[in-house]
């Protein structure tokens, strides 16, 4: 079957030289003919010499590619790069594990996977396709995950009703599209969470957290914690774990402080020492009274976008601010962005400002960031996204 090219104009083949993954659409001359939403292409520079295969779609980026080699792309092709997936969880120990079943088996560009995303809940794949080719690839790729699972698949469920591109029209339902997995509870180190895949954020879990929180255990000896911004209650668990006085959950949402409470019952039935809040994380903060000295910040991205970075920069001021001034003398604060377009330097600088303004003595114990599940191409830096900071309040 002939492939369709992508011209790109002259000089902007450098990028792509370089194993960045993506084609800006400014960069392209023409096309060889008409070419769909989800199509595989070539990529060629202007004097067509093959640069790229990658998959074809409408926006500001254009082509994400698959592969830098000439090489067939079938489905041995999918294959292969699902079994390089699971080779590199083996090796980082998350895979086969018996106190951890949950972790992140494709990370997108990270796999060479643009586009897809596959979390592991106790041998349920939970699947988020976010291009139209990834889509089409669904049953290609369930068939991958069997073959290179085998028995430790139990199931694959496909949720991409919210991450699809809304305009190509694909109107994909979530649901099972391999076997069916009645268990919801995943285990990490150890601790059981009760994962919604269903009705949950994103897949279900915050996975991407994991060695963060695992950290938090050895701080939260008789601290009193405060984990703002908790979803399923992650962190504080640990907290509860590593022997804190108490552990304070908060979270705006009322499912998630469900959830928190489904998942102490799971791990510390009866435990007094945690309370949960459906409250907002500013408010909460407003009314501390200097009694926490450990406080977790884990917000939502606050900005998705590039225009929006000063807003959010802002918004991690106000809430950084807070907490610094509301610590105990001698507290930790453990304070995160998961925004992709904060860079970890404007994130540091804005927590130099939150101090500043405080005026205490503050020092950074721990530079935080995701874990080897999430990894990051050396080619592609906006694969980078997770950042956070460990810090100590005089
Ligand atoms: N720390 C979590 C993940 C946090 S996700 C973990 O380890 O899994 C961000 C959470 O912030 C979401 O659950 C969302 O409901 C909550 N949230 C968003 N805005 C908020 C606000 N203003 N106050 C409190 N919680 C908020």
């Amino acid at each position: 079957m002939l492939i369709p090219k992508v011209f790109l104009k002259p000089g902007k083949e450098q990028s792509l030289r370089r194993f960045h993954p993506w084609v800006f659409s400014g960069a392209i001359k023409n096309l060889s003919g008409k070419i769909d939403e989800g199509d595989l292409v070539e990529v060629v520079d202007s004097h067509d010499n093959f640069l790229a295969l990658g998959h074809y779609q409408i926006g500001s980026i254009a082509v994400r590619v698959v592969t830098f080699n000439k090489e067939v792309i079938d489905d041995g092709f999918w294959q292969k790069k699902i079994k390089q997936a699971w080779q590199l969880r083996c090796e980082s120990g998350l895979a086969l594990n018996n106190q951890t079943n949950a972790y992140r088996l494709v990370h997108g560009e990270g796999d060479g996977l643009p586009g897809l995303i596959i979390d592991m809940y106790d041998g349920t794949a939970v699947v988020q396709m976010h291009t139209v080719a990834m889509y089409k690839l669904r049953e290609t790729l369930a068939e991958a995950l069997r073959v290179v699972l085998g028995e430790r698949l139990k199931a694959i469920y496909n949720k991409s009703e919210g991450t699809l591109p809304f305009k190509a029209g694909l109107e994909p339902e979530n649901g099972f599209i391999w076997g069916r997995s009645t268990s919801h509870i995943a285990l990490e180190y150890g601790l059981k969470f009760k994962v919604d895949w269903e009705k949950g954020q994103k897949t279900g879990f915050f996975v991407d957290q994991r060695e963060n929180r695992a950290l938090v255990e050895k701080y939260s000896g008789q601290r009193n914690v405060l984990n703002m911004f908790c979803y399923t209650g992650g962190f504080s668990f640990y907290a509860m774990r590593g022997g804190a006085n108490l552990v304070h959950s908060v979270d705006s949402s009322e499912r998630a402080i469900e959830l928190t409470r489904d998942n102490v019952e799971l791990n510390f039935p009866g435990d007094s020492r945690h309370e949960a809040f459906a409250m907002d994380a500013f408010k909460f903060l407003d009314s501390a009274h200097h009694k926490y000295d450990l406080i977790i910040l884990d917000p939502p991205a606050f900005a998705k976008h590039l225009n929006v970075v000063q807003n959010a920069l802002q918004g991690y001021k106000r809430l950084n601010t807070r907490a610094i001034e509301q610590i105990k003398p001698g507290g930790i604060i453990f304070t995160f962005s998961c925004s992709q377009v904060v860079s970890r330097e404007a994130f540091r600088t804005t927590i130099f400002s939150a101090a500043a303004r405080t005026g205490r003595n503050v020092r950074i114990l721990h530079q935080l960031e995701q874990p080897a599940d999430h990894p990051v191409s050396i080619y592609h830096p906006e694969g980078e996204y997770l950042k956070g900071l460990v810090l100590y309040v005089e």
